[in-house]
């Protein structure tokens, strides 16, 4: 399991830290976009919160996990899947927020629609929600 991570950052000229390797296997544990706060709450005391911060920071730069903003604006990381590091890191993708749990979920076949910008605008990101209950919240109602 561990391999997986040396190799990633290995691939991204990271030195292999254990918090770094801490915050890489939450957030592949987890099927939802995770935030800094529960991270931090996963994690434990064993990563301070600077050091926490600039691994989420150094590891969206490198396109690794990518940030989702949360329906009450929090940003959420969530870890890009193999297709989206492969490209370079375009990971327009649809994110799916439950009302409900609150949770974030990355929706990587979602197709993003193509946006006609008027001449001189330029995207930098795109981020689009789909908002409604996901299954675990239908079941239990
Ligand atoms: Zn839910
Ligand atoms: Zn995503």
């Amino acid at each position: 399991m561990n391999d997986e991570f040396n190799e990633l950052l290995q691939k991204h000229q990271l030195k292999k830290t254990a918090p770094r390797i801490s915050v890489l296997s939450v957030l592949k544990s987890r099927e939802m976009a995770t935030s800094q706060p529960e991270l931090e709450e996963i994690i434990g005391k064993q990563v301070d919160r600077v050091t926490l911060y600039r691994i989420l920071s150094t590891f969206e730069e490198k396109g690794i996990i990518h940030k989702v903003l949360g329906l009450d604006g929090t940003a959420n990381y969530a870890f890009c899947s193999a297709s989206c590091t492969e490209h370079e890191h375009h990971d327009e993708h649809v994110h799916f927020n439950c009302t409900v749990c609150k949770h974030i979920f990355c929706l990587p076949d979602s197709q993003i629609p193509v946006v006609n910008l008027p001449k001189g605008f330029k995207v930098n990101s795109l981020n689009i929600s789909a908002l409604g209950i996901c299954d675990k919240c239908t079941l239990a109602n």
